[in-house]
């Protein structure tokens, strides 16, 4: 049978496009991808890269103060939100080129269009056409949910945050995940009186404990006002403003509302159903470990299949199907020990298992130090930082390492290496400290804080 093409991606953010360049571009094969919005994705147009680039803007507002603590005769002028707002869009703007570059140069046929599938072999596209692939491949990521509450719809998400006309005076977000955490963090350095609240009793839930809560209390001190236990009940406009009904029974206005409250994954009218292609609880489209579906044609990659839902691991995802589809050689995407940063701040890094999850796998010792860094404290700043490694007693590998620091993010990809590797703990403390550092901490902690 002959087909128009190897594969056919559906989706252009961080999976599809680089499953499709490498399938092209190692292997030869004939490769077209449709996309129905903006090259790059949710990564690049309004995930990561935009967020990063607000979190480095509002962290100046506290370099300043420091800056002149340290001598510097500086003073802090305003934050010019469309100055920045407009460099940031021309930076995605030329991401989405060289992503729609790489599919070029790479031999991809690309369809700006909507696509779903027909068929095992067979996708149409929003203007009707058809086209038959081999194989298919299904990388078509998530969006924001709001709840089902009234005076949803005026709240906002992180799709619209970036594309604010002006910056509020006051924000609420709603909810406690990494994605309303950070935006917190930005508003409020960006010099928005910031409220979060969150329904449960601790933000960043499924993380450790201990790194979590020192979070949320240095976002506490840094003027965000944190309310756990608590959630919007019912929201109205009034006036240029947003009344919001808590479940605590205070009633207050925003300028406005965000809700980070949950993604869901984009596999509605997708065909999947005509096709049996199973989903599950939250409608992510259920995958074997090569990332295949319950049809032998199909696979699917990235936050659609809700997995772990991070850009490198969609690129591992797409990069494993090819090697098993396309280079004969079957592989699995690996999701153990994932090294990742939570952008809040302080920032967080972390790999491996949280205390908790720890200590209810085996016992374990844990080695933890808390601490206010030179940098900020020679500033007068009260911050503190946390350096921990939680061990397996047996084995005394190093199950998980988190950090609360500035940086964290950096420190963790290389601690991840080390974790990944099995290293233990005797291992951390045969390398000599890199000194003065705050990770060097990570290495002289001589005696367990606690074991259980
Ligand atoms: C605010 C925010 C911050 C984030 N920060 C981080 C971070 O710091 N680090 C990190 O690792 N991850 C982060 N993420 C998560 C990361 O963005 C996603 O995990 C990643 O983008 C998933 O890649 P993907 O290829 O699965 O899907 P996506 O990147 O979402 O790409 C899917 C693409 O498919 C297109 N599409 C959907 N349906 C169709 C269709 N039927 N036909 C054609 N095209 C279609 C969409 O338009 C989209 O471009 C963040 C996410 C958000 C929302």
């Amino acid at each position: 049978m002959s087909f128009d093409y190897d594969l056919f991606v559906i989706g252009g953010g961080s999976g599809g496009v680089r499953a499709a360049r490498v399938a092209a571009g190692d292997t030869g094969a004939k490769v077209a991808l449709a996309e129905e919005d903006r090259y790059g994705g949710t990564c690049v147009i309004r995930g990561c890269v935009p967020k990063k680039l607000m979190v480095f803007a509002s962290e100046y507002a506290d370099m300043v103060g420091d800056a002149q603590a340290y001598g510097w005769d500086i003073k802090a002028g305003a934050f010019n939100w469309g100055h920045f707002r407009g460099k940031m869009h021309a930076e995605l703007d030329r991401l989405e080129g060289i992503y729609r570059n790489i599919l070029k140069n790479n031999g991809v046929e690309s369809f700006d269009a909507r696509a779903k599938l027909v068929d095992a072999h067979t996708v149409e596209l929003s203007d009707g056409t058809r086209k038959t692939a081999k194989h298919i491949l299904i990388a078509t990521g998530g969006h924001p949910v709001k709840p089902d509450i009234p005076g949803a719809e005026l709240a906002i998400t992180s799709n619209e945050i970036f594309h604010l006309e002006t910056l509020p005076k006051t924000m609420l977000i709603v909810g406690g995940g990494y994605i309303a955490s950070e935006f917190a963090g930005i508003m409020n350095g960006l010099g928005v009186k910031t409220t979060q609240f969150y329904r449960g009793a601790q933000i960043l839930r499924g993380f450790d404990d201990e790194a979590r809560g020192l979070v949320c209390e240095e976002m506490c001190q840094a003027g965000i006002d944190v309310h756990l236990g608590t959630n919007v009940l019912e929201m109205r406009k009034e006036g240029d403003q947003i009344w919001v009904k808590a479940t605590n029974g205070e009633e207050r206005l925003f300028d406005h509302v965000m809700f980070a409250t949950g993604r869901a994954p984009n596999a509605d009218d997708l065909g999947l159903e005509a096709l049996g292609i199973e989903r599950g609880r939250k409608g992510e489209i259920l995958v074997d470990d090569y990332s295949q579906t319950g049809v032998p044609s199909v696979f699917a990659i990235g936050d659609v299949t809700d997995r772990v839902n991070l850009t490198p691991v969609a690129i591992r995802e797409g990069m494993a199907f090819v090697e098993t589809v396309f280079k004969g050689n079957p592989t699995k995407p690996d999701h153990e020990l994932i090294p990742t940063a939570i952008f809040t701040q302080p920032e967080m890094g972390t790999v491996g298992l949280s205390e908790e999850d720890a200590a209810e796998q085996e016992p374990i010792d844990v080695y933890s130090t808390s601490f206010k860094p030179m940098q900020q404290a020679f500033a007068g700043r009260a911050q503190r930082v946390l350096m921990k490694l939680v061990v397996s007693k047996a084995s005394r590998k190093v199950l998980g390492c988190h950090i609360v620091a500035p940086g964290a993010g950096e420190m963790i990809q290389l601690a991840g290496i080390a974790v990944k590797m099995g290293a233990t703990k005797e291992d951390f403390d045969r390398t000599v400290a890199v000194h003065p550092t705050m990770s060097e901490e990570l290495v002289t902690m001589k005696t367990p804080v606690r074991s259980a």
